[in-house]
C-alpha cells in the first residue's frame, strides 16, 4: 500500500483518434495509505508520508554502509552520464546536479533517466528504505552502462551521435527481464509499421502511388505516436495497400446465359432488356469497355437497380451500390485532401475498397437528385469519374494519386432526366423504364414478389395462398404506383399477419386446448363471423376434435384484405367528381409514373380576372391563357356564353381554375387540352363524359401539339379505370409502346386539332352551331 505523491505538471494529448495522453508529473514523496476513505468517483485516503529527506541525512544508524553505497552509486551514475554526449545541454545539467543534489536523491532520478521496465522502476518506488534503494538501483545502473559500451563498440564506425541516446533498449532476452504490455505494444506497433511496408513494397500498385507511399512510410517511422497525424497517415498507408490496383475478377460474358438471368429475374421490361442484351453483346464481341454509361430512368420501384444488380451477375462481377440520392458535396465523390481532420476518400474510392477488385459494376443510384451547394457541385466531380477518355486517371483528393477507373461498369438511375445536369446526361445514354400495367404487376408478384415475400417470412406455399384477384385488389385499391414497391409492402404485410396464425396454429396443435377452439377460424374474416361463432358453440359442446389448427393454406381473399391492410384505400371516384360541369380529367406525367389529374374551373361575377390554383408552373399558367384566349375568340362558333349570355366570356365574369394536389408543383403545356375541356364544360353547362382523359399541347389557332409521357400517362389511365384517351394525333407512333392488353382496353380518339377533342369529349359531340342570325327584339 505505498503510493508516489506528485504534482501533475503538464497534461499532452488528445482523443482522436483514440484517446491517448501523456502526463508530466513532478514527484514529492513516497507515502503509506492508512485508510481508504472512499473510493468512487476517484479514491481518498488518509496517508501518511514515509520518506522526508531531512530524515535520512539525519539517520547516523547505517551511515557507515550507506555512504560507501551511496559512493559506489554516485560513481557509477558519473560514469554512465559521462558516456553520454556532454555537448547536449540537458546532459551537462544532468552531469552538474549529480555534484549539487543530496547523494540520497539521486536514485529516483537516475531511475528516471535510465531504460528500466515498468516493473522495475515500480519496485525503485516501493523502495522506501534508502539502503534497499541504492541497491535495488546500482544493478539498473550497471545494465545500462554495459549496454552503452556495447552499443558504442558495433556503431564504432558510425558518428558519435549515438551518445546522444539518453537511453536504449534493455535486451530483454539476454537478460530475462519480464516484458510489459507497454514495450510489447511498442513493438508490435513497429512491426506494424514493417509489415506495412513490406506489404506496400509487395502490393501492385501503380510506380506514382508507390512512391508517394514509401514517402509517407519513411515520414511515419520518425514520428511519434502520439502525434494525430501518425494515425492518419497510418490510415492513408493501409487504404492504399488495400485498393485493388491490379485485382480485377475475369468477365464470363455469354450473351445467352445473360438472356436467361435477366429474364429469371425480371418480367416484362422488354426495352429494358433488349438494350442490355445489345450493350452486353457489343461488349463481348469488341472486349472493350470505353461506350456510353447506361442510365435508367423511370418512376422509383420499376426495377432499375434489380436490373443493375442482374447486370452484375451475368458478367459475373462483384456489384456495389453508391446512392448519390441528396449528395451536395463534391468531396462525397472526389474525397477530402488528407490536410483534413476526419478526411476520407470519396465514394468511388471506398467503394473499390469495399468490392476488392477494381472491375465491380457501380450502380450510380439517383444521378437526379444531385444537389449543388457551397461545397461545390458533386455533378462535374462525376463528369471526370464516368468519361471513359479520363477516367483512367481518377485522382481522389484524399488519394492523390491516380486510380484507373476504366476497368468499372458505371450504371446511373434516375427518376427523371430534367434536373440531371446537361453535362452529365450527355455522357449517359437514358434508357426509359415506364411504369408497369396491372397485368405485368399480377405477374411481378406471382412469379417474383410473393415468391421472395414467403421465404423472407418462413412461409411456404403450401401455408397461404393468394390468387390473382386479390393481387389485383391490391393493386387497384390499396396502391397507386407505377412500380411495385408499395405492392411488394403489402404482400409483406400479408406475409406477417399469416405468420402470425401460422405461428399460433403449431402452437395449438402442440397443445390442443379446448377453450381456444373455434378460434382457428383464422383472420376473422367479417362475413364469416357468425360461422365462426357457430362453430365455437359446437366445438365447445361437442367433442375435441375441432381442435385444429388454421386450415392450410391460409387463403387470402378480399375480407381478409380488409382484416389486415384495413379499408382500401383508393376508390373509383372518377364518376362521382364528373357530375359537374366544369370539371374533366388531364393526365399528367411526373418521375413517379403517370397520373391523372382533375382540373376544375367555376365562374362568379367579376371584373373578367383569371384566378389559377394549385402550385402551378409558368407554362401551365401560360397554358390556361391560351385555352381561355381560344374559346372567347370562338365563343359564338360554340356558342359559349358567361352567365349573363354574353359571348363575351370574360365580360363581367371571373374564371377560377384550379387543379387539385396542390402541394405538388405541376407544369408543362400537356394539360391543355384539358384546360379548354374544362371550360368548355363549364361555359356551356354540359357534362364532360366521365370515362375519357385526355393530353395534347395547345396553340392559340387551335391546334394540338404532341407531348410526352404518353406511356405513363396511359397506364396511369388505365390504372384508374378510364375508358376512352384523347391523345394528339402525332404521338399516335407512342401507342406502340404499350401493351397489348391495355390497348383492347381502351379507346384512343386522336385529334389535332381542339374541334375533335371537343367533339370527343362531350356525348353526343361537341358540334359547331350554325350561326342563324337570331333577331333580337328591341320592343
Ligand atoms: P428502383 O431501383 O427502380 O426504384 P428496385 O430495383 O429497387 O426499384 O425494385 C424494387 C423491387 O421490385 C425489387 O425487389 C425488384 O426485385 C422488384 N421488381 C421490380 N421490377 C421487377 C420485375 N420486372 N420483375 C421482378 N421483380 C421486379
Amino acid at each position: 500500500r505505498i503510493g508516489t505523491a506528485a504534482l501533475a505538471v503538464q497534461v499532452v494529448g488528445s482523443n482522436w483518434p483514440k484517446p491517448h495522453y501523456t502526463l508530466l508529473v513532478t514527484g514529492l514523496c513516497r507515502f503509506q495509505i492508512l485508510q481508504l476513505l472512499k473510493e468512487k468517483p476517484y479514491p481518498v485516503a488518509e496517508v501518511e508520508q514515509l520518506d522526508r529527506l531531512e530524515q535520512f541525512t539525519n539517520q547516523h544508524k547505517s551511515e557507515e554502509e550507506l555512504g560507501e553505497l551511496s559512493e559506489q552509486f554516485y560513481k557509477y551514475a558519473v560514469q554512465l552520464v559521462e558516456m553520454l554526449d556532454m555537448s547536449v545541454p540537458a546532459v551537462a545539467k544532468l552531469r552538474r546536479l549529480l555534484d549539487n543534489l543530496p547523494r540520497e536523491a539521486l536514485p529516483d532520478i537516475l531511475t528516471s533517466i535510465i531504460r528500466t521496465s515498468n516493473q522495475e522502476k515500480l519496485q525503485i518506488l516501493d523502495a522506501v528504505r534508502l539502503e534497499e534503494r541504492f541497491k535495488v538501483t546500482i544493478p539498473l545502473l550497471v545494465r545500462q552502462i554495459e549496454g552503452l559500451k556495447l552499443l558504442q563498440k558495433t556503431r564504432k564506425p558510425k558518428q558519435d551521435d549515438d551518445k546522444r541516446v539518453v537511453s536504449i533498449r534493455p535486451n530483454r532476452r539476454s537478460n530475462h527481464i519480464p516484458s510489459t504490455t507497454e514495450d510489447e505494444e511498442e513493438e508490435e506497433d513497429h512491426d506494424d509499421v514493417v509489415m506495412l511496408e513490406k506489404k506496400i513494397r509487395t502490393s501492385s500498385m501503380s510506380e506514382q502511388a508507390l512512391k508517394v507511399c514509401l514517402k509517407e512510410i519513411k515520414r511515419l517511422k520518425k514520428m511519434p505516436q502520439s502525434m494525430p497525424e501518425y494515425a492518419l497517415t497510418r490510415n492513408y498507408l493501409e487504404l492504399m495497400v488495400e485498393l485493388p490496383w491490379n485485382k480485377s475478377t475475369k468477365d464470363r460474358l455469354e450473351i445467352r446465359a445473360a438472356r436467361i438471368v435477366l429474364d429469371n429475374d425480371h418480367y416484362a421490361m422488354e426495352k429494358l432488356k433488349k438494350r442490355v442484351l445489345e450493350y452486353l453483346a457489343v461488349r463481348q464481341l469488341k472486349n472493350n469497355l470505353k461506350g456510353p454509361i447506361l442510365c435508367f430512368v423511370g418512376p422509383p420501384g420499376v426495377g432499375k437497380t434489380s436490373v443493375g444488380r442482374s447486370i452484375a451477375k451475368t458478367l459475373g462481377r462483384e456489384f456495389h451500390r453508391i446512392a448519390l440520392g441528396g449528395v451536395c458535396d463534391q468531396s462525397d465523390i472526389r474525397g477530402h485532401r488528407r490536410t483534413y481532420v476526419g478526411s476520407m476518400p470519396g465514394r468511388i474510392i471506398n467503394g473499390l475498397k469495399t468490392v476488392g477488385v477494381n472491375n465491380p459494376v457501380f450502380l450510380l443510384d439517383e444521378v437526379d437528385k444531385l444537389a449543388k451547394s457551397l461545397q461545390g457541385d458533386p455533378a462535374a466531380a462525376l463528369l471526370e469519374v464516368l468519361d471513359p477518355e479520363q477516367n483512367h486517371s481518377f485522382t481522389d483528393h484524399y488519394l492523390n494519386v491516380a486510380f484507373d477507373l476504366s476497368q468499372v461498369l458505371f450504371i446511373a438511375t434516375a427518376n427523371t432526366t430534367a434536373t440531371i445536369p446537361p453535362a452529365l446526361l450527355d455522357r449517359m445514354e437514358v434508357i426509359q423504364v415506364p411504369g408497369y400495367t396491372q397485368e405485368e404487376k399480377i405477374e411481378i408478384a406471382h412469379r417474383h414478389l410473393i415468391p421472395k415475400q414467403l421465404e423472407q417470412h418462413g412461409l411456404t406455399p403450401q401455408q397461404i395462398q393468394i390468387p390473382q384477384v386479390t393481387t389485383l385488389d391490391i393493386i387497384t385499391r390499396y396502391t397507386r404506383e407505377a412500380g411495385v414497391r408499395s405492392l411488394d409492402r403489402k404482400l409483406g404485410a400479408i406475409c406477417r399477419a399469416v405468420a402470425v396464425k401460422v405461428a399460433e396454429g403449431q402452437h395449438k396443435e402442440a397443445k390442443p386446448d379446448r377453450a381456444e377452439v373455434g378460434e382457428e377460424d383464422f383472420l376473422l374474416l367479417d362475413c364469416k363471423e357468425h360461422v365462426t361463432e357457430d362453430a365455437k358453440s359446437e366445438s365447445i359442446s361437442d367433442t375435441a376434435d375441432l381442435a385444429l389448427p388454421p386450415e392450410m393454406p391460409i387463403l387470402i381473399d378480399f375480407h381478409a384484405l380488409k382484416d389486415i391492410l384495413g379499408p382500401p384505400m383508393y376508390e373509383m371516384e372518377v364518376s362521382e367528381r364528373l357530375n359537374q360541369p366544369g370539371v374533366a380529367i388531364g393526365l399528367a406525367w411526373t418521375p413517379l409514373g403517370g397520373e391523372i389529374m382533375f382540373v376544375e374551373a367555376s365562374r362568379m361575377d367579376g371584373e373578367g380576372q383569371l384566378t389559377l390554383t394549385g402550385q402551378l408552373g409558368d407554362v401551365m399558367k401560360e397554358s390556361a391563357h391560351l385555352a381561355i384566349s381560344w374559346l372567347r375568340s370562338n365563343a359564338k362558333r360554340y356558342q359559349l356564353t358567361n352567365a349573363s349570355g354574353s359571348f363575351d366570356l370574360l365580360d363581367n365574369t371571373d374564371i377560377h381554375l384550379h387543379f387539385p394536389a396542390g402541394a405538388v408543383t405541376k407544369d408543362g403545356p400537356s394539360a391543355g387540352v384539358t384546360i379548354v375541356t374544362c371550360l368548355a364544360s363549364l361555359f356551356s353547362g354540359r357534362l364532360v363524359c366521365s370515362d375519357v382523359a385526355m393530353t395534347g399541347e395547345i396553340t392559340l389557332r387551335g391546334l394540338v401539339l404532341p407531348v410526352g409521357g404518353i406511356k405513363d400517362k396511359v397506364l396511369a389511365a388505365h390504372r384508374a379505370g378510364l375508358k376512352r384517351i384523347i391523345i394528339p394525333q402525332r404521338n399516335e407512333k407512342d401507342l406502340e409502346e404499350i401493351p397489348m392488353n391495355v390497348r383492347q382496353d381502351l379507346t384512343f380518339v386522336m385529334a389535332s386539332c381542339l374541334d375533335g377533342v371537343l367533339n370527343a369529349a362531350f356525348d353526343g359531340g361537341f358540334a359547331v352551331k350554325p350561326t342563324v342570325e337570331r333577331l333580337n327584339s328591341k320592343l
